[in-house]
């Protein structure tokens, strides 16, 4: 695929599905500069002289969102490359889920998120906490600042915050109780930080540091507030016989936002295949993405779509559940998830790949008969080959 900088781009011939206009259907997308002028049938016939780069066969989407990644190369041993799981990967924009915190995270901010040499347009869900660093040995729960309330400063994270609020959408909240198991400080410290704000919940526990049981937190989220690692295996999401859970299915309906989160031992078929079959599947597909799973399970977002899509969900759905769902979780939704004219050119472009292949949660593998695979994408009107995926498929073929 040529690199393409010219003025007009044609991305010529693909079946596009943009859920959030209801359009899933042979088209052109047609882009100048930074932005989207047309979207159908033919539309790219009239500009003669666009590059053209034809995506016969190919699924076009708007760009994919990856709502739950650890992208701030550097900071700490627990982080990827940033692009590896962005354009690298087909994903223009990705959210960092709470890497950092309050007192570190302007060197996130000009050492990764606006640092000339990033590439993916990167969201920030930051952690309540004046110090926070995810890192490999969990050393914020080791040496027990992750559940010592001396940890929070709502003032001047507020300023953090308000400071940032181009970049911070939200709040990535590790819900650890200390002297009193019904309640979090760090849950209340997000809320009373930006109220406006959506908080992402980690369920499932931490090493070192207790936390609040899933029911009593299910009941503190607001509507809008989402839980990643939803389909865990034993999170509280089912009872005893498999069935979901009152406190799920009230925070479910009560609009608390269900994010895969798929990490190495977050996501489980069962768990998923269960919540779906009784009318409750996630609201977004993200990876959790980090050193220690990029080899496998996880791999990339596209590898994590698939597995949903494995599941029966219908394609239309898994693509929303890249686009304009985790737009609307982040309130970006009037500029991102849609493939309408006037936005931002953003675009993700994947392949159908026919056949048996093996997907893996990390415990149960199953066999899927298709599945995605990144191509490549279009950020802010420029064309990224998806090497990162590209190159798995390589070494899947090497192994033939
Ligand atoms: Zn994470």
């Amino acid at each position: 695929m040529p690199s393409a900088q010219n003025d007009v781009q044609v991305l010529k011939g693909g079946r596009v599905i943009d859920p959030a206009n209801g359009f899933d259907g042979i088209a052109d997308v047609v882009t100048k500069g930074d932005t989207i002028i047309a979207v159908g049938p033919d539309a790219g016939l009239q500009y003669a002289d666009a590059r053209v780069l034809d995506m016969t066969n190919k699924v076009v989407t708007p760009g994919l969102i990856d709502l739950h990644t650890h992208c701030y190369t550097g900071l700490g041993d627990f982080c990827l490359p940033t692009d590896l799981m962005g354009v690298d990967s087909g994903v223009p924009i990705m959210v960092d889920a709470g890497t950092t915190s309050s007192t570190i995270f302007g060197l996130a901010r000009k050492g990764i998120i606006d640092h000339p040499d990033t590439k993916t347009k990167i969201f920030a869900l930051l952690d309540p906490s004046q110090i926070y660093l995810a890192n490999k040995t969990f050393v914020c729960h080791y040496l027990r600042i992750a559940d010592d309330e001396r940890n929070i400063d709502v003032e001047s994270a507020k300023k953090v915050v308000d400071d940032n609020r181009d970049v911070i959408v939200g709040f990535k909240v590790r819900a650890t109780i200390t002297d009193d198991p019904d309640r979090s400080p760090f849950l209340e410290a997000a809320h009373q930080i930006a109220p406006d704000l959506p908080v992402m919940i980690h369920l499932g526990a931490f090493p070192h540091t207790p936390v609040l049981d899933t029911e009593k937190l299910l009941y503190k989220l607001r509507k809008g507030d989402m839980i990643t690692h939803a389909c865990r295996g034993g999170g509280g999401q089912l009872d005893q016989n498999g069935e979901p859970t009152k406190a799920y299915k009230d925070a479910y309906e009560r609009g608390v936002l269900m994010d895969i989160g798929h990490s190495a031992g977050d996501f489980h078929f069962r768990t998923a295949r269960r919540l779906i079959e009784r009318g409750y599947p996630p609201t977004t597909i993200s990876t959790d993405l980090n050193v220690f799973n990029v080899d496998g399970p996880v791999y990339s977002l596209s590898t994590t779509m698939s597995k949903i899509w494995a599941l029966d969900v219908p394609l239309d759905q898994v693509i929303a559940m890249t686009t304009i769902n985790p737009a609307r979780a982040i309130n970006k939704q009037d500029t991102y998830g849609s493939l309408s004219i006037g936005r931002p050119a953003e675009v993700s472009v994947l392949d159908i790949e026919e056949g048996p292949c093996t997907l893996s949660d990390g415990n149960e593998e199953i066999v899927a008969q298709r599945r995605l695979r990144a191509v490549g994408c279009l950020r802010n009107g420029k064309w990224y080959d998806a090497i990162h995926d590209q190159k798995q498929t390589a070494e899947l073929k090497e192994a033939v």
